[in-house]
């Protein structure tokens, strides 16, 4: 029974379609069942965060309907279908009270926003902004409204914050860390984008946090731990994704920070293979798009009869906000050695050496930000 039971995967985002279109490349005819808990529109989520400064709400954000899609890919694609549980000995996915038999199953859900516990009457006005639906419940609320407060300055805030200014809106943004984008850039660089986002009119709350949301008028009032309150129409709140484990934990797959692959992408359970935001590769959580495409090629490769291993290269972030163009490639964290800094201003360049020389990372701002491909090549890949 189990033999004839299509390659089931589970997710529609960049990972999802992605790892469909890499095996339709090598394999027409498998039968392959997409499943969603979504509407199945093919979007790319790193737009989410330009909407306004290409002028593109969500419908023009959206690329193609699930109904092309499946006709693209010669997929079936199951929409708001939620999985709710595995049977990985009966190879079953179980989708409420219906059930699902796979014959290899790709686990491609994503990552969960977390959402902080706020005390207060206003947090209808809270929104996060994961997927294209969020986005588009967002952009509905905020209209007619001028006022936006953004929760969290990590890579995430800060471009909505960039993107919101150009399109117009006041901006505050609050976090507890004393730096944009902690733990991404260097202090120095994350000081750059800071001030460039200054300049154009964000204005920053910093070393606080957000402790209640408050009706006020239409709109709400947020109070902070220094004390301090401020107004806005709606809040975003951009404070961070985590991988979701709970499923795959409860059908007894192996998890950490994320579902836990090798680098042939296979999970602790046989015929289980997970890639994406979801997914813990050899030890890395990447959530972003250069690694679930390197792991998308591999898997579609294994899937088809030939175990392939994934091999990620140097794998530089290019951060949207284009008041302030940056690329970064963070060294590893255990990696001995110091920042050599150059800087004119809001330009810089920032260059992690090991005691050897050799470059281990790098951030780069502004006029910088063109030598991200050049210095890419000086790096080691992130497996050799
Ligand atoms: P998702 O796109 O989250 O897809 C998850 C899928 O799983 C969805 O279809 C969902 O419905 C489905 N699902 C979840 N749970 C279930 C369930 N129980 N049952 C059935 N279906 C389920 N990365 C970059 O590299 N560069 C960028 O510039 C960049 N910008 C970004 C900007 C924003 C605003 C955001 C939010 C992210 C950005 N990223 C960027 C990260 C990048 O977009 C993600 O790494 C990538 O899109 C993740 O894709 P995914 O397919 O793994 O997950």
């Amino acid at each position: 029974m189990t033999d004839q039971a299509p390659i089931v995967i589970v997710g529609t985002g960049l990972s999802g379609y992605s790892l469909a279109r890499e095996l339709r490349k090598v394999d027409k005819d498998t039968p392959i069942v997409m499943v969603t808990a979504d509407d199945g529109v093919s979007y790319s989520k790193p737009m989410l965060s330009t909407g306004f400064t290409k002028d593109k709400d969500a419908d023009g954000l959206a690329q193609a309907s699930n109904e092309a899609m499946s006709e693209q890919l010669n997929v079936q694609v199951r929409t708001f279908t939620t999985v709710t549980g595995i049977d990985t000995d009966a190879k079953v996915l179980l989708l409420g009270d219906d059930r699902l038999n796979y014959s290899r199953l790709v686990l491609a859900w994503g990552a969960d926003v977390i959402r902080l516990s706020l005390a207060g009457d206003g947090l209808e006005h809270v929104f996060s902004i994961n997927d294209l639906i969020d986005y588009r419940t967002f952009r509905d609320a905020l209209h007619g409204g001028k006022r936006v407060a953004v929760m969290g300055a990590g890579l995430i805030g800060c471009e909505f914050a960039n993107d919101l200014r150009n399109g117009g809106y006041e901006v505050d943004v609050i976090a507890p860390s004393e730096v944009v984008m902690p733990g991404l850039l260097p202090e120095v660089a994350a000081g750059a984008v800071q001030g460039e986002l200054e300049t154009l009119g964000v204005r920053f709350h910093l070393g606080t946090e957000v402790t209640r949301v408050d009706r006020e008028g239409e709109g709400v009032r947020l109070t902070l731990a220094n004390g301090d309150t401020l107004e806005a129409d709606l809040v975003v709140s951009a404070v961070g994704l985590r991988p979701r484990t709970e499923l795959a934990k409860a059908a007894g797959i192996e998890v950490g920070r994320g579902i836990q692959v090798n680098r042939a992408l296979e999970t602790s359970a046989p015929d289980v293979y997970a890639l994406g935001d979801c997914a813990e590769v050899d030890g890395h959580v990447l959530l972003y798009v250069l690694p679930l495409m390197a792991c998308a090629r591999a898997l579609a490769r294994t899937l088809t009869g030939e175990r392939t291993e994934v091999r990620y290269g140097v794998m530089p972030v290019m951060v949207k906000t284009p008041c302030c163009p940056t690329a970064v490639a963070p060294p590893p964290h255990d990696a001995a050695g110091d920042w050599e800094i150059e800087q004119d201003g809001s330009n810089v360049k920032a260059l992690f050496r090991s005691p050897e020389g050799d470059l281990l990372g790098f951030a780069v701002t502004g006029s910088y930000a063109v030598e991200k491909q050049a210095l890419s090549k000086e790096m080691p890949p992130i497996h050799s």
